[in-house]
């Protein structure tokens, strides 16, 4: 049987990586189950509209600590003073059946698992330029000023991470930055040794009917 494809897509606050994601998960990607979106675990806690098992796995300090001891983690990092983390159990057997999976991952978690499984794909997602990014963080109206210059200050330390990552988006256009996320999705599943088990099936149904010809 195939073996699932590992998409890790990052992206500054505020790039619109929550929307792209969304929107690939809605489409062709995600046709009968094929394509899995992680729920990870984290200590922030939950926005208004978070639901606990969906958006996230929310937990405390001490439980997440508990499970990085027992190595219950594929990757785990600290973020604007929040951990999150990829439990063990959303990934590899969801691989091995076959189904791809996507992260939803910061630069840290992203660079451990492409060293731990460098055949996964780094996915980055960027905004058109610095003012655009600064403008939707300020008409999102989630943070103040000095927020949105922090976030500003992380976004720079990342984008400059550019080089762990195969694949870049710009997300200047988000119905064409679905496309580009679902069209590396797809070229991954297109290619002929993710392939053999089908061909070799179409080959064998040939084989036996050109045989009693
Ligand atoms: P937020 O708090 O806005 O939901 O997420 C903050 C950051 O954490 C985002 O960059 C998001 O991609 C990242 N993130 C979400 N889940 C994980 C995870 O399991 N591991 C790591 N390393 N980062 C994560």
């Amino acid at each position: 049987m195939r073996r699932g494809e590992l998409f890790l897509v990052t992206a500054p606050s505020g790039t619109g990586k929550d929307t792209l994601i969304d929107g690939v998960l809605k489409g062709e990607a995600a046709r009968n189950g094929a394509l899995w979106h992680s729920i990870s675990h984290t200590t922030r806690k939950p926005r208004s509209e978070e639901v606990d098992g969906e958006h996230y796995y929310f937990v405390d300090r001490s439980a997440f600590e508990k499970m990085v001891s027992n190595g219950e983690f594929l990757e785990w990092a600290e973020y604007n003073d929040n951990y999150y983390g990829t439990s063990q159990r959303e990934v590899p057997p969801r691989l091995e059946k076959g189904i791809d999976v996507i992260l939803d991952i910061e630069v840290q978690g992203a660079q451990q698992i492409l060293e731990k499984i460098p055949e996964s794909h780094g996915i980055l997602v960027l905004p058109p330029s610095y003012e655009v990014l600064r403008e939707r963080l300020h008409r999102r109206g989630q943070d103040t000023g000095a927020q949105i210059a922090e976030r500003l200050a992380l976004s720079l330390w990342e984008l400059e991470r550019y080089e762990l990552f195969g694949y870049v988006i710009i997300n200047d256009d988000l119905e064409l930055a679905v496309l580009a996320l679902t069209a590396i999705i797809l070229e991954k599943r297109l290619r002929r040794d993710q392939q053999n088990h089908r061909i070799e099936t179409i080959l064998q149904g040939f084989r036996s009917a050109t045989r009693g010809e």
